[in-house]
């Protein structure tokens, strides 16, 4: 007998982006621009009640996004960061040990951690040729034991998003006995007209749940607040199995304030949208193999230089996130950083 479960063992680490000081930091897909001044002030007021319990439902906030979002207050759940609504809904699909969750891969590293420790199996399809979900193939993975199926759009860490029309289709093939959970963490940098927007799909599809978050757009990364659109059992589910007070006073407050000061915030986002195509376009003419991307972030398939990459990178003052033998995941940034980095990059292709 072990004290421990010993699967943990094999538990995969969620590998965090590097902080090093003085170096330029690319690697967590994070906005360089601090919070908002009002968002500030208003993180600065709510921790004077910081003696108090936060309110367990998220009334406020809630009823904020409801509004914000043009959903029902009982079609939206409010969690610690995206990826605690992801474990949440792993939790609450997932019992027996032989249940599946379905995602692509590459995609975003917390889905096999949170698998895992839901007790539950996972079940991979790779992305194809240009780095995009292959939703055909992951609808044919989906079977008997299937209770979750993950899609990221854009995804983390290659970049393109899902047609709407794509996803449609395979909402259709996948039926409404599975939870279809659209990922949609960078949703605010996404201009394809094309590319799926999930709150228009809830009302039709009462297996789809889209998550969304405050951390990376709305530059609260730090403060740890996403939420949740779906249908009302789904989400009375994702509360129940959230850990008590998981959004904390200031959060809260933070989430609110943003969506207050949303229009500003989303507008400080045009110059990332436009360096993008600047920053892809350049690693392109460099050589690179580089997927077109409506997040922000680029990915660079560099195979087995991925970590060599990196090093080189790191020896140039950016901190870049490697997936080693695979790519490079690179932050889109403000101009000036990303010229350090289209440096480095032309460094190591010359
Ligand atoms: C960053 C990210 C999230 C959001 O994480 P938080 O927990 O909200 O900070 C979720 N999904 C994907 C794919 C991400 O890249």
């Amino acid at each position: 007998m072990s004290l421990i479960r010993a699967d943990l063992d094999t538990l995969p680490a969620y590998v965090p982006g590097r902080t090093v000081p003085g170096a330029i930091k690319l690697a967590s897909n994070e906005v360089a621009l601090p919070p908002a001044a009002a968002v500030l002030d208003a993180i600065a007021a709510a921790a004077h009640g910081g003696n108090r319990y936060p309110d367990l439902a998220a009334v406020s906030l809630t009823e904020r996004l409801a509004h914000f979002c043009g959903v029902d207050a009982e079609r939206i759940a409010v969690g610690c960061g995206s990826v605690s609504l992801c474990q949440q809904l792993v939790n609450s699909t997932c019992r027996e040990t032989t249940d599946e969750v379905v995602f692509a891969w590459r995609s975003f590293e917390a889905y096999p951690i949170v698998t895992q420790i839901g007790g539950a199996v996972q079940r991979t399809v790779p992305l194809d040729g240009e780095f995009r979900h292959d939703l055909d193939a992951m609808a044919a993975a989906v079977g008997p034991n299937t209770r979750l199926v993950f899609v990221c759009s854009p995804n983390n860490p290659t970049g393109p998003a899902v047609t709407d029309a794509e996803f449609r289709r395979f909402l259709a093939a996948v039926g409404p006995d599975v939870v279809v959970a659209l990922d949609e963490a960078y949703f605010e940098f996404v201009t394809d007209p094309d590319a799926v927007n999930g709150r228009t799909l809830i009302d039709e599809h009462p297996n789809l749940v889209v998550l969304r978050t405050f951390s990376k757009a709305y530059r609260l990364a730090g403060f740890r607040v996403g939420y949740a659109l779906g249908a009302p059992p789904v989400i009375e589910a994702l509360r129940k199995v959230c850990a008590p007070f998981s959004v904390s006073v200031p959060a809260q407050a933070a989430a609110i304030a943003s969506i207050d000061h949303s229009a500003e915030l989303m507008a400080d986002l045009a110059p990332i949208v436009e360096e993008r195509t600047r920053v892809r376009e350049g690693l392109l003419a460099a050589g690179f193999t580089v997927p077109v991307t409506q997040s922000n972030f680029v990915w660079l398939a560099l195979g087995d230089a991925a970590a060599p990459f990196a090093a080189h990178c790191m020896d140039h003052k950016v901190v870049v996130r490697p997936f080693a033998g695979d790519g490079v995941r690179v932050t889109v940034s403000h101009s000036e950083e990303n010229d350090a980095f289209l440096a480095a990059a032309r460094a190591f292709a010359g």
